[in-house]
């Protein structure tokens, strides 16, 4: 999975207690006929971040977003934009603009008049409006197309004309509601980076709905995972990736195999868990909140479970199965192992060589183990 390695990794203003957020949501709750859509959300995100809204369909994301751009008036709460309460201040009136999937790009109107439009709304002096038409028609390399129409371009042109369009009024937060939905797989990965590149150079704080994972990963800052109108938990891609906070977000994000168990030793450098699925003690070495007795899960990603045919001599963290499938991605295969209890687990193996023969085959015993480190100890 891609891992957004930006050199903004060391942008990190939510951990500086001084930093001032510039969209704080404050207990915002909306329900629709009862239906609780969002519920009692609270989240601060930073000047200059690229912030992702990820989760599956009707979990609340876009009625969360259309909160923020003024669209949907919450049921209860305080959204603050800049330090300002947005409560009863119009969509247009707000320092925010709203990029929708389907763009909404007028037909009639060339690319340039699409994004002078709003300018014109504003009563922008005609000069300034053709001075910042070209600097943002440079900015989406689209200056040579300036006179189409938006039926004469491609997918990912009308993308970067509706970028475009929404950036014109240099809004201090751009809102962006799967934005590259509409767009086939290898262009959205290309205007991933384009877009990545595009709020860095401007600075702009984007906040993103998607339910694409990867997507979140390559292009955030930071990402609020969401499920049922809750946030179940924010965290830069690495950190919800390599220590997801719940069963939900280690489920959710990519691959994982999960063993249930229980605490036998907790202590502050490590934890001891038994568990009957793994037919083995797991052994990880960090401190959990859960007391000796507690029943958790221990959660290890597919790539650093290593499989082998010889025998492996741990007490800990080593478990043995038969190979049921073997999926060959090309750059990797992922071999699904069966342990002894029924368990099903995944262990992912870089191809380095090319392979005219397969050491591990269906059906053959295997050894699977990891590292301490591997593991994650999760308690809800
Ligand atoms: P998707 O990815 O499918 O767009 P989402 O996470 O953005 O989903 P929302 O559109 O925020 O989800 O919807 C959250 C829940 O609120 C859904 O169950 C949806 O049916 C409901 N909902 C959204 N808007 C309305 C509305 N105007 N009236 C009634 N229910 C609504």
């Amino acid at each position: 999975m891609a891992i957004a390695d930006r050199p903004s990794t060391k942008f990190e203003p939510w951990k500086d207690p001084q930093a001032r957020p510039i969209i704080d949501i404050v207990h915002v709750s909306k329900a629709f006929d009862g239906f609780p859509a969002v519920n009692n959300i609270s989240l601060q995100i930073f000047p200059g971040e690229f912030f992702s809204l990820l989760g599956a369909s009707g979990c609340g994301k876009t009625t969360l977003l259309r909160s923020l751009a003024g669209f949907e008036i919450p049921t209860s709460g305080k959204i603050f934009i800049d330090g300002i309460n947005m409560t009863n201040v119009e969509p247009y009136n707000r320092p925010v603009n709203m990029m929708f999937q389907s763009y909404a790009l007028f037909p009639h109107m060339t690319v340039e008049q699409n994004i002078a439009f709003g300018l014109k709304q504003q009563n922008m002096p005609a000069s300034d409006i053709r001075d910042r038409v070209i600097s943002m028609l440079e900015l989406v390399h689209l200056r040579k197309y300036a006179r189409r129409k938006p039926q004469q371009l491609s997918g990912g042109q009308r993308q970067r004309v509706a970028l475009a369009r929404s950036l014109a009024k240099q809004p201090r937060v751009l809102l962006l509601d799967e934005p590259l939905g509409a767009l086939d797989r290898k262009l959205r990965e290309q205007t991933q980076f384009e877009l990545v590149n595009i709020q860095e150079t401007l600075g702009v704080t984007f906040i993103m709905v998607t339910h694409d994972q990867e997507e979140a990963m390559t292009m955030s800052t930071r990402i609020g995972v969401m499920e049922e109108g809750r946030i179940r938990q924010v965290g830069t891609p690495t950190e919800i990736y390599e220590y997801p906070s719940s069963r939900f977000v280690a489920d959710f994000i990519g691959e994982m195999n999960i063993f249930e168990g229980f605490v036998t030793e907790d202590e502050p450098d490590h934890v001891s868990i038994k568990s009957e699925e793994a037919g083995c003690d797991l052994y990880v070495t960090h401190s959990s909140s859960a007391p000796v007795g507690a029943q958790v899960a221990v959660a290890i990603r597919p790539e650093k479970v290593m499989i082998t045919k010889e025998s492996v001599q741990k007490e800990r963290n080593c478990c043995k199965g038969i190979v049921t499938e073997i999926a060959y991605l090309g750059d990797v295969s992922i071999y699904h192992v069966e342990l002894k209890s029924g368990k099903k687990i995944l262990s992912t193996v870089t191809n380095q060589v090319r392979l005219t023969e397969r050491p591990i085959n269906w059906d053959d015993e295997v050894y699977l183990h990891w590292r301490p480190e591997s593991g994650v100890v999760l308690t809800s």
